[in-house]
């Protein structure tokens, strides 16, 4: 406390003593006629006269906090009216004149009790209680322990000291940091700085904490921003406050306190609530909310009745309290604070934080996943619908082979009777000539080789059949396609002739190789080529023409069936390809559909078109990749 010379408190009892004459009048006279006069209206007026600036953030604080709690236990409204002297931070001495402005200021205005905050606030008003609002309570807060046993004992004073937790705060960094091995204390040097430093100073020479105190005072934010800079780990910085440095730098500790961090090396701790979350690793201090409600407590009972005589109440209890960003940024462990100690910030799990962000997710997934499923399940049956559809085509393409071969079963019986006659011819001729007895070796074996060349050429008969007539898988290979042209009209030869259709080949193509099934497209070109024959049907005997081209296209081979037939009536050429499409008595309609899958299957087109004097069916193949190997796909389709 600052003594009051005996001077001038003597002066100031005689200012006082008139001025308290002036007063009582002036406050009659309110009392009576005023609207603010709180005892007409049943409304309290506190006055808050702060030793801080008005928006100091732990002054802020109490004050919500003293409000809210005074809102709710009081009887009658209460109103607040806030001064602030701000000699935390400046220099300067209002003295007197401070007494005169708020005697000016509230003059009319019933004042029924008076809150000071920190001694500082306690030095102007208590001086001029007496000119001002002598029967009105007094409670000052926020003043160490210390000084609230000096402070002169008013009639009417309640004192809430304040437990800076100097010592506290540094056994829990000696928890967090045992290998520390020096404490800085950084503090400012307004009068508050100096009392809170003080304080300190006899707590740390108190705590015997064998590791050396350095003490950076007065210095500005910034210098003290490069030194802690360069500062490690194993340094503790004790920050108590720094209202106003060497320079002239008036501050707020809280602000100081962000950017001292943002640079610091070495963790930070602190002894004011208000300091957590701005860059505080740890500390023991008391809450401030909790000191906003003592004071609201304390008013309620003076503004009921006020004591006759000062008191000093204990103070509120002080707590560890760390934030747990900070002690993950210097890698301190959580688990070595104090029991109890309240950790702040602590970073919930992603899926707390998020939860409902999570849970939609997490429904997203679950519905994609069944979709996912559904699809590949859908796949499957897909899969096996058209394995099933390319099985039953691939007896379907072997049905209709064999429904080929009923229908050339005449001509191959004639085309096997033939070579079968000339081997029996060639055999009785042999035999008459052994009996004649005038056999000749040169004439029986030329005899031999005409029985064994018919022979053949049954058995070829017989083979090209039963190639034709194999149930086989898809079987993919090289092969030249003239040769199964000339094949395929040799099979037919004989059926041709007996219905009087003269069949021709025009092999032009100069690359006939292809890839793919032989078997199938032999049966692609055996339907169309009966096709063509049963359309020359309605020709002139004479006229029934049906030729097999072939000749090269930019990435393949085209082959072309074209008869001498009345050709396709325009209005079946989109349907000619479907199934069951047949304009034939007793035509099952499945020839074309059957080729077009297979040519389908080899990357080809099958197309028909009118001639003029006929029907054309041009089929075109690409060429063989390069890389093209023989191989089956199974059950695949044609
Ligand atoms: P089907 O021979 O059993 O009728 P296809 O699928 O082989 O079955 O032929 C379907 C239809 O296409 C035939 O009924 C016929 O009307 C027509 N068609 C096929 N080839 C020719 C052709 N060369 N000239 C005229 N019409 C044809």
């Amino acid at each position: 406390m600052r003594l009051a010379p005996v001077m001038r408190v003597l002066l100031a009892a005689v200012l006082g003593a008139r001025l308290i004459a002036a007063h009582g009048a002036d406050h009659a006279s309110a009392n009576g006629g005023e609207a603010g006069g709180s005892q007409s209206s049943g409304r309290a007026n506190v006055l808050v006269i702060s030793g801080t600036d008005a928006y100091l953030p732990a002054f802020e604080a109490i004050n919500r906090a003293m409000q809210a709690a005074l809102d709710e236990r009081h009887s009658r409204p209460v109103a607040f009216l806030y001064e602030a002297t701000d000699s935390g931070r400046v220099s300067g001495d209002p003295g007197p004149t401070f007494a005169e402005y708020l005697e000016n200021k509230y003059r009319g205005t019933r004042i029924d009790a008076v809150v000071l905050t920190t001694e500082l606030a306690a030095d102007l008003y208590l001086e001029h209680r007496n000119r001002l609002w002598p029967d009105a309570p007094v409670i000052l807060h926020s003043l160490p322990a210390a000084d609230a046993r000096r402070v002169p004992p008013h009639p009417g004073l309640v004192v809430l000291p304040t437990n800076w937790g100097v010592l506290g705060t540094l056994r829990i960094a000696r928890r967090l940091q045992p290998d520390a091995r020096r404490v800085t204390v950084v503090s400012g040097i307004s009068r508050l700085d100096q009392r809170i430093l003080d304080a300190a100073r006899v707590d740390l020479e108190r705590g015997a904490l064998g590791i050396p105190v350095e003490f950076v005072v007065g210095q500005s934010p910034r210098t003290v921003e490069v030194r802690l800079a360069q500062d490690d780990r194993r340094s503790i910085v004790l920050y108590l406050s720094m209202f106003r440095d060497e320079h002239g730098g008036v501050h707020v500790p809280r602000d100081v306190l962000t950017r001292l961090s943002a640079a610091s090396a070495a963790p930070i701790y602190g002894i004011f609530d208000t300091f957590v979350g701005h860059g505080l690793v740890a500390g023991e201090m008391e809450s401030f909310a909790e000191r906003g409600e003592r004071v609201a407590d304390l008013l309620v009972t003076a503004l009921a009745r006020p004591t006759a005589s000062a008191l000093v109440v204990p103070a509120t209890r002080s707590r560890c309290v760390a934030d747990a960003r900070q002690l993950e940024r210097y890698g301190l462990s959580p688990g070595l604070l104090p029991d109890g100690c309240d950790l702040r910030f602590v970073e919930r799990p992603f899926v707390e934080r998020y939860w409902w962000q999570s849970l939609l997710v997490a429904v997203a997934l679950v519905v994609q996943s069944v979709l996912i499923a559904l699809l590949l399940l859908q796949r499957r049956r897909r899969r096996a619908a058209e394995l099933s559809l390319a099985a039953q085509r691939l007896q379907l393409a072997h049905a209709s082979r064999l429904a080929v071969a009923g229908e050339l079963t005449a001509s191959i019986a004639h085309e096997i009777n033939q070579p079968l006659g000339a081997i029996l011819a060639n055999a009785e001729a042999a035999e008459l000539l052994v009996q004649s007895g005038r056999l000749e070796r040169s004439e029986l074996l030329q005899i031999l080789a005409d029985i064994r060349r018919d022979d053949v050429r049954a058995s070829e008969v017989i083979r090209r059949l039963r190639a034709m007539l194999a149930r086989h898988d898809v079987e993919r290979r090289r092969f030249d396609l003239h040769a199964l042209v000339e094949e395929t009209s040799a099979l037919v030869r004989t059926e041709a002739s007996r219905r009087g259709v003269a069949i021709d080949c025009a092999l032009g193509a100069r690359h006939a190789e292809i890839f793919g099934d032989r078997v199938q497209l032999q049966q692609v070109l055996i339907n169309l080529v009966l096709n063509a024959f049963d359309a020359s049907a309605a020709s002139a005997e004479g006229a029934r023409h049906v030729t097999i081209e072939t000749c090269d296209t930019a990435d393949g081979v085209r082959m072309s069936v074209r008869d001498s037939g009345p050709g396709v009536a325009a209005a079946d050429l989109p349907r000619l390809f479907d199934s069951y499409f047949s304009t034939k008595a007793g035509g099952m309609g499945l020839g074309l559909s059957i080729a077009r899958s297979i040519v389908d299957a080899h990357g080809g087109t099958i197309a028909a078109a009118n001639t003029g004097g006929g029907a054309v069916f041009v089929v075109e193949l690409p060429r063989p990749p390069s890389d093209a190997r023989p191989g089956r796909s199974g059950r695949s389709p044609p």
